[in-house]
């Protein structure tokens, strides 16, 4: 007889759910220096994000007529991970860097400031898998505390498949051990997506079902944003 794992029943190294978040926390307005800012926990994530601009970007060239250039620099501290991470950007950060800019564009309405930047600076400071998504999340509030116009917040969040389960928001032990990370980042009132990586091999059926998941810990984490904007408290 083949035993078929019950999803449901499923219960991860840390306790948690197939379908269950890490314990979340936002709050905004965090820096007095940024035009926006703010820190979100995720588990032991622990992320700052510092939004400046709109601004005067400094070099003509990459000024834009009609819009304004969006620069996200995502960096992990040298103390943030197990083993001393090489300070400086390297292949992996400037690819999150680059994702972050594309993730985030769609929300902004970047044509009210042609030739002008803003600028998006995304701390790690302790990093337990699914770091993308919370430094996302928490740019996407950083913006709204600068006061920039918004079409939506993004809010995003990773599912995947660890021991032939999906399962939602992996720690990096999960990421590790696992079969595939799926990272999405959604605009929550219409639920366009904005980010859809896949890390890993996942049956067409099985990404349907992770994508759907975080979309569904999507939702949960922009109730969280949506407080830490109106309140500036702590939020989770
Ligand atoms: N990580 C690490 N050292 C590194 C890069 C990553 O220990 O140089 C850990 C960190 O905890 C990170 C996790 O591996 O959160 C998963 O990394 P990944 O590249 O999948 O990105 P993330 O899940 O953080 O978006």
């Amino acid at each position: 007889m083949i035993i078929v794992p019950d999803t449901v029943e499923f219960v991860r190294k840390d306790g948690r759910a197939y379908n269950e978040l890490r314990p979340v926390k936002i709050k905004a307005g965090v820096l007095k220096r940024a035009d926006g800012s703010s820190y979100i926990e995720l588990g032991s994530n622990k992320i700052l994000a510092a939004v400046y601009g709109p601004r005067d970007p400094q070099i003509t060239k990459i000024k834009r007529p009609d819009r304004a250039i969006i620069r996200c620099r995502y960096n992990m501290a040298p103390f943030s991970v197990e083993e001393r991470k090489r300070p400086g950007p390297d292949r992996r950060s400037i690819e999150i860097s680059k994702i972050t800019a594309e993730a985030l564009a769609p929300s902004i309405i970047l044509e009210k400031f042609p030739r002008s930047s803003i600028d998006i600076f995304i701390e790690v400071l302790e990093a337990d898998g699914g770091t993308r998504c919370a430094g996302i999340t928490a740019a996407s509030v950083a913006l709204a505390d600068a006061g920039i116009p918004l079409r939506d917040l993004v809010v995003a969040c990773s599912a995947g498949k660890v021991n032939g389960h999906v399962v939602l928001d992996l720690t990096e032990e999960e990421d590790k051990e696992g079969e595939a990370d799926v990272p999405v980042a959604i605009m929550p009132r219409t639920k366009e997506i904005t980010l859809l990586q896949v890390d890993g091999e996942l049956t067409p059926e099985e990404l349907e079902k992770a994508i759907d998941l975080a979309i569904e810990g999507c939702m949960s984490i922009n109730k969280l944003q949506k407080k830490s904007i109106e309140r500036k408290i702590w939020v989770y």
